[in-house]
């Protein structure tokens, strides 16, 4: 069925770019024309403007490809890389940046496999390998090839300047429609991802080049310790996806909750802003001590636990997740069944087995130890295979990681079950912390969430959108402490006063401060302002061997 005419090469990218700028940019065009409503003869100038600019540089873009041999699997890789990212932008409502190509790189296969929707797959024939093929049965006439580079020379020279002059008269509409609208340039296709990509890799250059650079080198132990021979254990749980709305013991309208609200001494703190709005992000902010403001990109770098270790702590991270951003570099870290595809499909890399063999774990340690649990938590879209069965309290529970086959209601059950699973492994782990204090070990857990999540607000799913558009539901954590009786009488802590505070704004930023506050560590890169725990001290008596 091939053609008996080639066609010309200019004519092949013409048609590649009208096909990017229509049929890959719906998401686009729809969000444009949605934020310049209601469109008066100056806004339909803009519309046509902004369409053929686009479609002029998308054109001078592929022509760059336009050669024998490079046009057609060039173009073949740019429709599918592209399909599929427009199905995420329609079906989630993501944009893509640099984060996201970070976050795409930090997926384990089980997660990614949990994205593998029949629909994905429509998208990437339909859109992709459809056109691609009839790309490549054309046959496409070239120039010779310094002719043909003359030809582009001539055809860019004359077509920017006359884009210029197109958008000379709308520049001050343009500049200040774009600032305000931001993000819309994250859903333009092809353009949004290879930016994306080309960011992701100047910063992971960039990284490299400042990986594992001591941090807190002067760490030790403070007075508090001294002269004490009874060992403590702290665990950190690290919650995945959790958003503090739908936590019942910040006022959600159903229980989700039901274990940890009937335990007494639980400090839930209502007014918690994560770090960012991926795990990527979140994780390695929150163990770097700089804070939101002064993290960049520390995947590799020192952090809380070799702070930690230097004082003479014992860390081990148990993971169900599949990774920790390089937090744990360097730190005994245990696998408990995350990140394999074939648990996740059976439903085994359930987070009840961060609990299981943890007794033998903390009978096993020597002196002061803290303990991570990265979660699996809430991570979606498919919530349904996070919790087991007997967990599904809200139905019907959407039973699809393509979400447009379920109701938006069954979205929410699904993951409200998701919250109701995490209430009891985090109620069994307190359970298992207060047999040991009361068998002589006084312990601690703080959970927090790396992040919140989205669930069909304004079309909105999941999370990951930059931190200055993402709703409040994707930053909003719940954070929930618990300190044994003997833990709160050896290293001080007041929880009537920490209870007193528990609706004072906090964030990631604090946890680090807090933890090294905690355990008594002393660094100079300690912030005692940042410490949740600094001013809630010293109220109870000094018991330390008793
Ligand atoms: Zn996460």
């Amino acid at each position: 069925m091939q053609l008996k005419t080639p066609i010309r090469s200019e004519l092949a990218v013409v048609c590649v770019a009208a096909f990017f700028l229509a049929a890959l940019n719906v998401a686009f065009w729809r969000q444009f024309v949605g934020a310049l409503a209601p469109l008066d003869a100056h806004e339909w100038l803009f519309v046509i403007v902004t369409a053929v600019t686009f479609f002029a540089l998308l054109s001078l873009f592929f022509s760059v490809f336009a050669f024998p041999y490079l046009f057609k699997p060039a173009i073949a890789l740019f429709l599918l890389l592209t399909s599929a990212a427009v199905y995420f932008i329609n079906e989630y409502g993501v944009v893509i940046d640099s984060e996201m190509i970070r976050n795409i790189m930090h997926t384990n296969t089980g997660e990614a496999y949990d994205l593998l929707t029949g629909k994905l797959v429509l998208y990437v024939v339909g859109l992709g390998l459809l056109p691609a093929l009839v790309l490549w049965l054309l046959p496409i006439a070239y120039r010779p090839f310094w002719q043909d580079l003359w030809f582009k020379t001539k055809v860019t020279a004359l077509v920017l300047p006359l884009i210029s002059l197109i958008i000379l008269p709308l520049t001050g509409t343009a500049m200040s429609f774009f600032r305000e609208n931001r993000i819309l340039v994250r859903v333009m296709t092809p353009l949004n991802y290879l930016s994306a990509m080309i960011t992701y890799g100047r910063r992971s250059m960039g990284e490299g080049a400042i990986a594992a650079k001591p941090y807190g080198e002067d760490a030790h132990k403070a007075a508090v310790w001294t002269g004490r021979e009874k060992k403590t254990l702290t665990v950190l749980v690290i919650g995945e996806t959790a958003r503090a709305q739908n936590f019942s013991l910040n006022g959600y309208g159903r229980e989700t909750n039901p274990l940890l609200s009937r335990i007494p001494g639980l400090i839930n703190f209502t007014q918690v802003h994560s770090c960012g709005t991926a795990t990527a992000q979140s994780v390695p902010c929150m163990f770097s001590g700089r804070g939101r403001a002064g993290y960049r990109s520390g995947a590799g770098q020192e952090g809380l636990l070799h702070i930690l270790q230097r004082a003479g702590i014992s860390v081990l991270w148990r993971e169900n997740q599949g990774g920790c951003a390089g937090v744990c570099k360097g730190v005994p870290t245990e696998n408990v069944g995350g990140g394999n595809r074939k648990l996740f499909e059976l439903g085994e890399s359930l987070d009840e087995n961060l609990l299981t063999g943890l007794a033998e774990k903390i009978d096993g340690m020597q002196g002061d130890a803290v303990i991570v649990l990265h979660m699996m938590g809430s991570h979606g879209p498919a919530y349904y295979k996070r919790y087991p069965e007997a967990f599904e309290r809200f139905r019907p529970a959407c039973k699809d990681s393509q979400f447009s086959r379920c109701e938006g209601s069954e979205i929410v059950n699904s993951y409200d079950n998701t919250l109701v699973y995490t209430d009891y492994v985090l109620a069994k782990l307190i359970e298992l912390l207060a047999l040991q204090d009361r068998r002589g070990l006084p312990t601690a857990m703080i959970y927090v969430s790396d992040h919140g999540e989205s669930l069909g607000e304004n079309n909105v799913y999941l999370h990951g959108l930059p931190y200055a558009f993402a709703p409040d539901v994707q930053k909003h954590v719940p954070m929930v402490m618990w300190f044994s009786p003997k833990l709160q009488a050896g290293l001080h802590v007041n929880t009537g006063c920490l209870e007193h505070r528990r609706h004072e704004p906090v964030s990631h930023d604090n946890f680090f401060h807090s933890v090294l506050g905690l355990l008594g560590v002393q660094t100079t890169v300690y912030d005692a302002r940042l410490d949740i725990f600094a001013s809630c001290r010293g109220a109870s008596p000094m018991l330390i061997d008793d």
